[in-house]
Formats: structure tokens, C-alpha cells, sequence
């Protein structure tokens, strides 16, 4: 690791096109997404409200994963909160960037608890009747990255679908 550049990722397919973004001044790249999920983060993370630059990459060529997305965010690193991305894709590799170079890459713990990111399917839930309530849920089992209601306790099952 060290000094690495941001756009090392691109730069590692020779002979093949690469799409080379500008370098970051500070930011982060969120590598190793699953192909396909970059959107759902980038909703995730409420950066479709936030004024920073964002470059998403779609499709990117990568030896371990055959396709994978990258998300370049520039914006001050202290002012996004990355906690719900662990449990969106636990394989996501954040490389947090400051004057052009990576300083750290960070391994994302599971959030403990997550507050309107995903929904309680419990029809008799609070949460269902009073829909003014916020969704909370913690995480009930750190192994197998269970997520209960903090409300009535219903699991969260992948099938149940998506974010809010
Ligand atoms: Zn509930």
C-alpha cells in the first residue's frame, strides 16, 4: 500500500480502455463493489442530495470478480457516513483519500443499528400502523449479519427486498 494512486484500479488492465477519472483531492473510492450495486449505493449513502463530485464506474474489468463497480465520491471525508454500506455489501473496499493519495483503506464492522435503511415487513409492526415512525434495526447476530425491527423483533430477510 502507500502511494498508490486513486486511479491505480483502472490502471492495472493494460491494453484494455480504461476510463481514467481525475484524481481526488479528498474523498473516497469504493472499490470491489458487486456489479451492478453502484447505484443502490450511491442512493444509500444520500449522495443524489449532497452538492460533491461523484464518478460512478460501471462494469470496470477486475481479475477477482470478472465486472465490479467503483464509486469515486470527492468530498470532505469527515461529512459521509459509510456505516450502511458494510450492509449493503460486506466485501466493499473503502480507500479513504487525502491530498491525492490513499491514506488508509478501511474494512467496514456491520452497522449496530441502522435507522431507515430497510423496512419492517411485520404487519401488525408499529412501524406499519404509524407510518410517521422511523425504521430502526439493530444487529441481532454479527456472524450471520442478522438485522431485527427494533420494535417487534421481525428478522429482516434478504427476500423482503430493499431499502426504503
Ligand atoms: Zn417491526
Amino acid at each position: 500500500m502507500g502511494k498508490e494512486e486513486v486511479n491505480a484500479a483502472s490502471r492495472k488492465d493494460n491494453g484494455r480502455y480504461t476510463l481514467n477519472i481525475g484524481k481526488i483531492q479528498e474523498g473516497f473510492v469504493l472499490d470491489h463493489i458487486k456489479a451492478g450495486k453502484a447505484m443502490k449505493i450511491y442512493y444509500s449513502l444520500g449522495l443524489d442530495r449532497l452538492d460533491c463530485a461523484v464518478a460512478i464506474i460501471k462494469n470496470a474489468h477486475s481479475r477477482a470478480m470478472g465486472r465490479k463497480d467503483i464509486l469515486k465520491v470527492e468530498c470532505d471525508i469527515n461529512s459521509l457516513n459509510l456505516d450502511v454500506l458494510a450492509f449493503i455489501d460486506r466485501n466493499i473496499t473503502v480507500n479513504v483519500i487525502k491530498n491525492n493519495e490513499i491514506v488508509e483503506k478501511k474494512q467496514l464492522p456491520l452497522p449496530k443499528k441502522m435507522t431507515n435503511v430497510i423496512r419492517c415487513h411485520n404487519p401488525r409492526c408499529i412501524t406499519s400502523v404509524e407510518r410517521g415512525l422511523p425504521q430502526v434495526f439493530y444487529l441481532a447476530d454479527e456472524q450471520k449479519g442478522t438485522y431485527r425491527c427494533q420494535y417487534c423483533d421481525e428478522k429482516y430477510e434478504e427476500s423482503d427486498g430493499d431499502q426504503l
